[in-house]
């Protein structure tokens, strides 16, 4: 399903300025990330964002900082006193619906940041001056307020590598999601979308393939693709494991079973094991699969499965998890 189609059309996500390497911290540097101007440019057109140069803050400028309760914290310059706080709130009102307009697919931001972190960002008590590790940049706080379904990932947990499948999956699945609600809003696509992500799903959490399934059955009802939305993107953020990937395997396997070898099971069967033991990355059965899935007769739903080809092969991100 739409493997070229998400191929070839570019997605597009917001990322951190400074992170692309753009010279708007506050010293002047930049936090180059080279996985995100390489690789994964050739699928990708970047919006960089950099919340304090864009609201006036300048380069070079002043440090910031969370202060206060770490819900509702406030964005200060320590060494002025400066208070940014409703500053960087209007900015990013403004600048949300900006990006509104634009339908991103994604966003990756810098960690440990007052404005862009979205993780575990130090904040302040204003009496002790010590930190707790329990904030989130105000910026990435009004961010994922305004876009609760957008796959959000900071670029320091991109650097573990099934979170980094892990999200660029995310991402893609958004993506088809987005270009089924924009061409083809109907109860049949939601089917057909369903049909399509079905082992993925299963990879993920047998729970939410069990829940969107049941809710795809009442597919009838109007309100039904927000909630499917939410259950989707909820879903594939839980981390697939090798055994749910095994088992997935194991399902399609089931397809061509009467007309594999013995010899063949028995190849198949190794590899889906060593994979499980982690000897093997998950590229391995699924490539060995997906050769014996060609060769045999099975249903056109299998061979559209997401699952099988959920982004370009050329990111290799299933060499690695
Ligand atoms: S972390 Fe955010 S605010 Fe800071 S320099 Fe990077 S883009 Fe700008």
């Amino acid at each position: 399903m739409a493997e070229t189609q998400a191929a070839t059309s570019k997605l597009r996500l917001g990322v951190s300025a400074c992170l692309l390497g753009e010279e708007v911290r506050y010293n002047g540097g930049h936090k180059h990330m080279p996985f995100l101007t390489t690789v994964l440019s050739n699928y990708v057109e970047w919006i960089p964002v950099c919340p304090e140069v864009e609201m006036g803050m300048g380069v070079p400028r002043e440090t910031i900082r969370l202060e206060g309760d770490a819900e509702s914290p406030r964005l200060i310059a320590p060494k002025s006193g400066t208070d940014h706080t409703a500053g960087m709130q209007t900015w990013a009102e403004k600048r949300l619906n900006e990006l509104t307009d634009l339908n991103l697919h994604g966003y990756i931001l810098k960690k440990d940041s007052p404005s862009c972190g979205l993780f575990r960002v130090r904040v302040f008590d204003t009496k002790t001056q010590i930190p707790t590790r329990n904030g989130r940049g105000l910026f990435a706080k009004a961010l994922t307020a305004r876009f609760p379904l957008l796959p959000i990932e900071e670029e320091g947990r991109l650097n573990d590598l099934p979170l980094r499948e892990n999200f660029i999956e995310r991402v893609f699945v958004y993506y088809r999601w987005q270009q089924m609600l924009t061409n083809d809003p109907t109860p049949g696509s939601l089917v057909k979308f369903h049909t399509g992500i079905k082992m993925s799903l299963l990879s993920h959490s047998p729970k939410h393939y069990s829940e969107l399934g049941q809710l795809v059955a009442q597919s009838s009802r109007k309100d039904i693709a927000l909630q499917y939305g939410k259950l989707l993107m909820d879903g594939l953020k839980v981390m697939s494991t090798p055994g749910k990937h095994v088992n997935v395997l194991m399902h399609l396997m089931g397809f061509i079973k009467n007309e594999l070898t013995t010899a063949d099971k028995k190849e198949l069967l190794n590899v889906f094991e060593s994979y499980r033991q982690r000897l093997l990355p998950l590229i391995v059965p699924i490539t060995l699969l997906k050769h014996h899935l060609n060769r045999n007769r099975v249903p056109d739903w299998v061979h559209e499965q997401v699952y099988l080809n959920p982004y370009p092969m050329e990111l290799m991100l299933r060499n690695h998890v």
